[in-house]
């Protein structure tokens, strides 16, 4: 029961081949630079165990066809491939940005889904075209396969209204769906079903809050299991303090940049997307080098950290009076996983709100999941580790094997 889950972006294809009757990697990779003059195809079989090895080609990859086709000679290659036949896989999973309200789960790829992957283009124009070059040539090259779409948005289509809609004009709703959407879906899924798990009770009766730390950050309020409301919007831009986007900003701020810096919407666009957030604060957008900075007296990054960890603190407010009752607050990717101090400071002054963390065991990184939490907290908080690609491939069971999700 082997799965290959399809990560394609616009010049690089992420992958892996997970073997689901024991939900172990087989083989992890990346084709990048596709379309400049010289790419490369890295691999790495059964990572993290005591066969792990790695191989990597540099060759100049025309297309995302020819990228697949690289990936697909490595998997079958006679000394050290995976498979010895493209029919090993059995079903592929494709990460697919943005469903728009056309996808409430994870579905079967048919010309109609594509469709209506290509009519939400506008909603993510860098992303959903890139996603659905990774379709296409799949369907190619592995003809006859399942193959199922994954959605980043999917999980937030539980949203009331009152949640996902700006106040602005309804007509720009009705017409032109703008809208909150929500990103992370796949993780926000993933590591709440962990936390309930370590819960030890059912999803549908678990109110938890997950907040999602790494180069893109975002948080979601889980009522009941679902999706209620989520920190990034219409864009991945809305919200948290992210390595280079800024989160929230006075929408107002367009027409100043415009005015008094003669900066236009491309410009503005950009700015806010690549040179802020971290970055913008310090210069710095890895939490590792920032934390290295602050350590040596750089102002800046202790700024930037008190920034990032402030908008966290008043999200997480923002979405305990949403909820009422919180089971658990969890915390996952990169920053989230990893950094201590970070979730230390997003959790700063809540004790009053009944969170109590337990400075050692936030301290101690295990790598697994774990509670972090002193034993009387009434609000318990997690570390879980994301994976997004287990969580596609789990998708997939849900959708051709009917499984339970
Ligand atoms: P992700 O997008 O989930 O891969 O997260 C990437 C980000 O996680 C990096 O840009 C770093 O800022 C952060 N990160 C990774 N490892 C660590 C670490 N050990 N401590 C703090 N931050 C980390």
């Amino acid at each position: 029961m082997k799965y290959l889950v399809i990560n394609s972006g616009s010049s690089s294809i992420k992958y892996q081949v997970i073997d689901m009757t024991t939900e172990s990697v087989l083989a992890t990779g990346l084709v990048e630079r596709i379309g400049e003059a010289s790419g490369r195809v890295q691999t790495t079989f059964y990572p993290g165990t005591a066969r792990e090895r790695e191989s990597v080609v540099e060759q100049a990859i025309a297309d995302h066809g020819s990228g697949m086709r690289s990936v697909l000679a490595l998997l079958t290659d006679q000394e050290q491939g995976i498979i010895t036949q493209p029919s090993e896989i059995a079903a592929i999973g494709h990460r697919v940005v943005h469903g728009g309200e056309d996808f409430q789960a994870s579905t079967l790829i048919t010309p109609v889904v594509i469709q209506a992957i290509e009519r939400n283009i506008p909603l993510a124009p860098l992303h959903n075209p890139a996603n659905l070059d990774g379709i296409r040539v799949a369907m190619e090259i592995f003809t006859g396969l399942p193959q199922v779409a994954v959605f980043d948005t999917a999980f937030h289509q539980t949203m009331p209204p009152r949640a996902f809609l700006y106040a602005l004009p309804y007509a720009l709703y009705e017409q032109d769906r703008v809208r909150r959407y929500g990103f992370h879906g796949t993780s926000h899924r993933f590591v709440a079903g962990e936390c309930a798990r370590l819960l030890g009770k059912p999803l549908s009766q678990c109110n938890l809050i997950t907040v999602h730390l790494g180069n893109g950050c975002s948080m979601t309020a889980i009522e009941n299991g679902v999706s209620v409301d989520t920190s990034l919007g219409m864009t991945p831009l809305e919200g948290l303090v992210m390595g280079t986007r800024s989160g929230d900003v006075d929408p107002a701020l367009h027409l100043f940049l415009q005015q008094h810096k003669g900066m236009d919407l491309a410009a503005i666009d950009a700015m806010l997307n690549k040179e802020s957030g971290l970055k913008g604060l310090c210069g710095l957008n890895d939490m590792r080098d920032i934390h290295k900075a602050a350590a040596g007296g750089d102002e800046r990054a202790a700024l930037a950290l008190a920034v990032q960890t402030y908008r966290n603190r008043k999200y997480i407010g923002a979405f305990m009076a949403v909820l009422g009752r919180v089971d658990a607050i969890v915390f996952t990717a990169g920053i989230g996983e990893n950094d201590p101090v970070v979730r230390a400071e997003s959790l700063e002054g809540l004790e009053a709100f009944g969170v109590r963390l337990d400075p050692d065991r936030n301290r101690r990184h295990t790598g697994e999941a774990r509670c972090i939490s002193q034993e009387d907290s009434r609000v318990r908080v997690f570390v879980i580790p994301t994976n997004e690609e287990l969580a596609i491939a789990r998708e997939v069971a849900v959708v051709i094997g009917g499984k339970r999700r």
